[in-house]
């Protein structure tokens, strides 16, 4: 199996690599002034028949959820995350998230994933725990995949399968990227893999700014570096997308599941508790956000991109802002 996928993969790299756009100019096609907008678009004119109302009013074809564990915003220019800057340059973000307490990985990408607090998904445990189950409550694979869609996850951390059932997902993986002899380029020829098979919901998780946190500190030169590796790792998927003419269908959703300090996480420190959060596709505004985003937006935002129906229970809320839509008052925080 190995035997075929890498030098497969190899020669998908070298395609890839030889096709521009570089990771630093806008994507093609992706005309930031002239993107329709349902809200704004002209009426048909009166020959045509008129389009049913649409019901969604921004669609995608399919999500892409990717997070950088123990991400601090400032570390995205320390540690010159290319790919990572580009894709502000050219969408929608925030440097000011707010991720929920314990400000820790399980829970956090709980938030993330089912669009809950924790009082109500209940995962307050960190660690892989399989006679603890599932979240609770109807997740964003749930929905996705009640609605046919086609649901992946790549992930670092296997404790990350307790975010959704398994019937949710139309494939999982966990790599052990904490294993140095692994090919550091698992993950991302994962999801790569998975792209070129079809896929309408995608989420990617890179573990080791994390642990390179957790040894050497956070903000530490040697956290910097893992987290720009992490951004060379999403730059090939982001290439694979292009190359596979999937980009301009796509919304992209950055985000990291928690900040840290000193070797550490997990209090409501501002350190620890603010994240960034960066939303780019076609049509996504191209400018910072201005309205509080929370990690139970992430979420929202990716079934209400893919319309689908979001659970009333569910505390986040579709980010409008990056979408050029009028955004509701809200309390905030979410997650008291
Ligand atoms: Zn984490």
């Amino acid at each position: 199996m190995r035997r075929f996928t890498l030098p497969f993969l190899l020669f998908f790299f070298l395609f890839a690599c030889q096709t521009p756009p570089a990771a630093d100019s806008p994507p093609a096609a992706l005309p930031p002034t002239t993107t329709p907008s349902p809200v704004n678009a002209p009426s048909p004119s009166p020959t045509e028949t008129p389009p049913p109302p649409a019901t969604p009013e921004i669609r995608f074809d399919r999500v892409l959820i990717v997070s950088f564990d123990g991400l601090r915003p400032d570390a995205i220019p320390q540690a010159k995350m290319e790919n990572l800057l580009a894709l502000m340059q050219n969408g929608a973000y925030t440097l000011g998230a707010q991720t929920v307490m314990p400000s820790v990985t399980l829970p956090a990408h709980a938030s993330m994933l089912v669009g809950t607090c924790p009082a109500k998904h209940i995962v307050r445990w960190n660690e892989y725990v399989p006679e603890n189950g599932y979240a609770i409550g109807e997740d964003l694979f749930d929905l996705a995949h009640q609605a046919g869609l086609r649901t992946v996850m790549a992930v670092g951390k296997e404790k990350l399968r307790q975010i959704t059932e398994p019937q949710s997902l139309d494939f999982f993986a966990f790599v052990d990227d904490t294993d140095k002899i692994e090919d550091p380029f698992a993950i991302e020829q994962l999801a790569i893999q998975q792209m070129m098979k079809g896929f309408e919901l995608m989420f990617v998780h890179f573990p080791k700014g994390d642990l390179e946190g957790h040894d050497h500190g956070w903000m530490s030169r040697q956290q910097l570096r893992q987290y720009g590796r992490d951004d060379e790792a999403f730059g090939y998927i982001l290439k694979a997308l292009r190359s596979l003419e999937l980009y301009d269908g796509t919304l992209i959703i950055v985000t990291a599941d928690h900040g840290g300090h000193d070797n550490t996480h997990g209090t409501d420190r501002l350190e620890d508790m603010t994240i960034p959060w960066i939303a780019a596709g076609k049509g996504i505004q191209n400018r910072p956000l201005s309205n509080p985003v929370h990690i139970t937006d992430t979420a929202a935002t990716a079934a209400f991109a893919l319309g689908l129906p979001i659970p009333p229970e569910w505390d986040g809320m579709p980010v409008f802002e990056a979408f050029g839509l009028p955004v509701p008052p809200r309390d905030f925080p979410v997650c008291q």
